[in-house]
C-alpha cells in the first residue's frame, strides 16, 4: 500500500471512531451516515483545531442533514441531462464526466451527497466506455471535466488508463480535473502521479479549499508539485455558513490561494442540495463578500460569484451592482464607492 492508501485506510467512519477522536455526542449520528457515508482521514482530523471550527463543520455529520425539507436530492438535474450515465452535458463544449465515486474525505456539504461514495454511484469499465463513446460521437465536445467523487483517488493505472483514452479522441482540446485531494489529502499528489499527469497537456486541475486552516505545508508542497508541472490550479470555493462566511476569511483564503500558485477560479453559492441547507447563506452575503474583494485585492485573487441555477440551466455570474446609470452617459460607482461617469461612444454599424 502507498503512504496515502494507508493514511485513508486510517479514515473515521463510524461513531465509535468519530466519539474516539473528537469525543463527541453521537446520538443520532448513527442514521445520517447511514444515508450519507462519513470519511475523515486522519490529516484532514488533524487540521481541526476545536469542536464546531471551520474543518469540523465540513467533515463531521449534522442532525439537520436528515431534516432538510427545501433541498432538492439533484438540484442541478445532472440525471436528466446525462446522455449516458455518469455523463452530464449541458453545456456545447464542454462535458462533466463522472469517473469516481470516492473522496478522501466526504464533505457534507456536498452536491452530490445523493450517491458520492455509496452504492448508488457505480463506476465501471462499462461507462466509461459509455462515456469515451459518447465524447467520440460528438466532436463539439472540445473539453472534458473529470469529476465525481474524486477522480484523483483511483490509482495511477486508472488515472493514467482514462487520460489516455480521452486523448486518443482527436476533439478533446482540454483535459480539466477536479480534485478536492490538495486540500484533503495531500499526500496523494505524489512525484509519480505528477509525472503521470503532465503527459497529457493541456490538463488543468481545479482543486477546492474552504478555508485558511486548510492552506498547510503539505497543501503548498502538493500544490507546488502540480504547478512545476506546468499544470495550471485553479481553485473552486463554495461559500458556506459559518465555514468561511465573513469577509476577512475570504479575503485570506484567496490571498493565501494565490500565494500557493492557486488562481481563486469560483466562488460558489451553494447549491440547493437535499441534507445541506444548513450551509446555505443569502446571495446577498456573497455579493457583499466580493464588494470587498474586487479593487480591495489583486485582481488575480478575484474570483467569480457563481449560482448554479437549479434545473442544470448553468453557472449565473452574480456581480456587484457597479452600473448606476446607463445613457449617453455611462455613471458608476468604484470600488471606494466614489462615482463617476464616462460619455459613451456612439456605435455605428
Ligand atoms: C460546472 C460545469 C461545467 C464547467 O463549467 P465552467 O463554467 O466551464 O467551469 C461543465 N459541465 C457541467 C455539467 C457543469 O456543471
Ligand atoms: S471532495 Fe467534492 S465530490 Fe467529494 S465529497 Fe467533497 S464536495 Fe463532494
Amino acid at each position: 500500500m502507498e503512504d496515502w492508501q494507508e493514511i485513508l485506510h486510517n479514515s473515521v467512519i463510524s461513531c465509535t471512531d468519530l466519539q474516539q477522536h473528537l469525543q463527541c455526542d453521537t446520538s443520532g449520528i448513527e442514521e445520517v451516515i447511514t444515508r450519507y457515508p462519513m470519511r475523515i482521514n486522519p490529516y484532514f482530523l488533524s487540521l481541526i483545531r476545536s469542536p464546531q471550527d471551520p474543518l469540523w463543520k465540513q467533515a463531521v455529520p449534522d442532525l439537520r442533514e436528515l431534516t432538510d425539507t427545501i433541498c432538492l436530492p439533484d438540484p442541478l438535474a445532472e440525471e436528466a441531462l446525462s446522455p449516458v450515465p455518469l455523463l452530464v452535458h449541458k453545456y456545447p463544449d464542454r462535458v462533466l464526466f463522472l469517473v469516481s465515486n470516492q473522496c478522501a474525505m466526504y464533505c457534507r456539504f456536498c452536491t452530490r451527497k445523493r450517491m458520492v461514495g455509496t452504492s448508488r454511484m457505480q463506476i465501471s469499465e462499462e461507462s466509461l466506455q459509455k462515456g469515451y463513446d459518447y465524447i467520440r460521437r460528438h466532436p463539439d465536445i472540445r473539453e472534458v471535466l473529470l469529476s465525481g467523487g474524486d477522480p484523483l483517488l483511483l490509482s495511477d493505472e486508472k488515472i493514467a488508463g482514462i487520460l489516455k483514452s480521452l486523448r486518443a479522441i482527436p476533439s478533446v482540446e482540454v483535459i480539466r480535473i477536479g480534485s478536492r485531494v490538495p486540500s484533503t489529502l495531500p499526500m496523494r499528489i505524489t512525484e509519480k502521479l505528477v509525472a503521470i499527469l503532465k503527459e497529457f497537456h493541456p490538463l488543468y486541475i481545479n482543486t477546492h479549499f474552504n478555508h485558511p486552516n486548510e492552506i498547510t505545508p503539505e497543501a503548498t508542497e502538493a500544490c507546488r508539485r502540480l504547478a512545476d508541472a506546468g499544470i495550471p490550479l485553479g481553485s473552486q470555493t463554495v461559500l458556506l455558513r459559518g465555514v468561511n462566511d465573513h469577509i476577512d476569511t475570504i479575503r485570506t483564503l484567496m490571498r493565501a490561494l494565490l500565494r500557493i500558485r492557486v488562481k481563486p477560479y469560483y466562488l460558489f453559492q451553494a447549491d440547493l442540495t437535499e441534507g445541506t441547507n444548513h450551509f446555505r447563506t443569502s446571495t446577498q452575503a456573497g455579493i457583499s463578500i466580493m464588494k470587498g474583494l474586487y479593487g480591495h485585492l489583486s485582481g488575480m485573487a478575484v474570483p467569480t460569484f457563481a449560482l448554479d441555477a437549479p434545473g442544470g440551466k448553468g453557472k449565473i455570474p452574480l456581480t456587484p451592482q457597479y452600473i448606476l446609470e446607463q445613457g449617453e452617459n455611462l455613471t458608476f460607482a468604484n470600488y471606494l464607492g466614489e462615482l463617476c461617469t464616462y460619455p459613451e461612444a456612439i456605435d455605428t454599424f
